[in-house]
């Protein structure tokens, strides 16, 4: 493997606390080193970085790449490759596929592909639960073994309390988390989307934030009493999250992440509307007439969109440091799975390539720091994995480089998606900042033309 240098880019490595412009060489692989200027060595690559921001490889904690099994919706080699495009070079798969990945010959399976068919490096995580239905605990240890690096029968919760008790009982040997997908079912079941005056407008069925609420309640509780760790993913609610601020003060071994749509739109978007960004005009909008945009099935997502009140509380718990990763939960599905009624429509959202650029939107609007953005998709996710190579730049470790301009303006157009999913609700809209390059172990996996 030969160098790489890349020039006067605007270096931003939270880990190190770095924000600075200057020169990154990489050689076998691995960082070189960093500085003001670098000369060039004789046979060394350069990209031009400059005007460019030039930060470690995003690493994501939750998507679906929903191999094997459900190969229609998306396949290890596509969902790394849309992975790669949205700048993430490390990416954590959920289990629920078919078979689910409660055993170690599905771990194998997943991992062989990847190292095979992957463009980025794919950490599984494997079942708390045999089929992830629930009723019988896999066998973490020998998951652990096989390479999971966390527990989870994401698109259920574990509903059953003394099920979740000896799974973060059981965790405590491995180290890992249980990263459950909070949810009280009793609450959801039949429920479409946010429950509140758009579900109202509707008249569709609405989920509770207490649904959340109540099963982070419990977790919480249970992680006390074992002494487990627990991890909530996708966190969508201010109550939730409040619940793990005061966990977290208390000591417990708590963490959260959170997506970048829960960060950025509301349940307003399944009007037509823009979410957040609107008008803050309610009564205007809560009478304003239906347009043809309503019932939006793409933005149809488990957890649901939330009111505006939840999107701004998940903003300051990125600032106050109770969130502890911006997870994409990449959600591909096929188009006929959206062309139906709201009702039936199935839950999620194709990220991958938007995620960036969605999430740049609080950095323009100043709401959120640049450096602290990149640090909950670099170093945040990173300490989770409990992975001190990854999520930095410093000497030595792997060159997982995401180069991305901050300020380039594109209209999403999922057609041209990577990804299978072409499920996503900001087609058609204008994001600004843009990955322009993905650099994995010193070999670049991705790069505009
Ligand atoms: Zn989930």
């Amino acid at each position: 493997m030969g160098q790489l240098l890349i020039k006067g880019g605007r270096i931003i490595d939270p880990g190190q606390g770095m924000d600075r412009i200057g020169d990154v060489l990489v050689e076998d692989g691995v960082v070189r080193g960093v500085a003001e200027q670098i000369p060039r060595p004789d046979h060394a690559e350069v990209i031009d970085a400059s005007g460019k921001v030039v930060c470690p490889g995003f690493i994501d904690l939750h998507c679906h790449l929903r191999e094997p099994g459900f190969e229609d919706k998306e396949t290890i080699a596509t969902g790394t490759r849309a992975a790669a495009k949205g700048g993430f070079t490390t990416i954590c798969a959920m289990p629920n596929t078919n078979p689910a990945m409660d055993s170690w010959a599905v771990i194998e399976y997943v991992l062989r592909k990847a190292r095979d068919e992957g463009a980025v490096r794919v950490l599984p995580i494997g079942c708390v639960t045999k089929g992830g239905n629930g009723q019988e605990l896999a066998e973490m240890g020998e998951l652990a073994d096989a390479g999971a690096v966390g527990f989870s029968d994401d698109g259920n919760p574990v509903a059953d309390s003394n099920i979740m008790r000896q799974a973060l009982s059981y965790s405590t040997a491995q180290g890992l988390a249980v990263i459950n997908h909070c949810e009280d079912h009793a609450l959801f079941k039949g429920g479409a989307m946010n429950e509140g005056w758009v579900s109202n407008r509707l008249g569709i069925k609405g989920i509770p934030n207490s649904s959340e609420d109540i099963m982070v309640s419990r977790d919480i509780a249970l992680t006390e009493l074992t002494g487990g760790r627990f991890h909530a993913a996708h966190l969508s609610t201010g109550t939730s999250l409040g619940l793990v601020r005061q966990a977290k003060e208390r000591g417990l071994n708590v963490t959260c992440e959170v997506t970048p749509h829960h960060l950025t739109l509301s349940d307003e978007a399944i009007l037509g509307l823009s979410g957040a960004d609107d008008t803050n005009h309610q009564a205007e909008k809560r009478f304003a007439p239906l347009t043809a945009a309503a019932y939006e099935t793409r933005a149809k997502v488990n957890p649901p969109l939330r009111a505006t009140a939840d999107v701004e509380a998940l903003v300051e718990g990125l600032k106050d440091g109770t969130i502890d990763a911006i997870a994409t939960d990449h959600a591909p599905h096929n188009r006929v799975d959206k062309l139906c009624t709201f009702q039936e429509a199935a839950f999620g959202i194709s990220v991958f390539e938007t995620a960036l650029g969605s999430l740049m939107g609080l950095v323009h609007a100043g709401r959120v720091e640049l450096p602290l953005l990149i640090e909950k998709l670099t170093i945040g996710p990173a300490r989770f994995l409990g992975r001190p190579d990854l999520g930095t730049l410093k000497e030595g470790a792997p060159a997982d480089i995401t180069i991305f301009d901050p300020d380039a303006e594109w209209i999403v157009d999922a057609e041209g998606f990577v990804s299978k999913g072409k499920n996503t609700p900001l087609d058609g809209t204008t994001l600004k900042g843009r990955v322009v390059a993905t650099i994995l172990g010193g070999e670049v996996v991705y790069q505009t033309q």
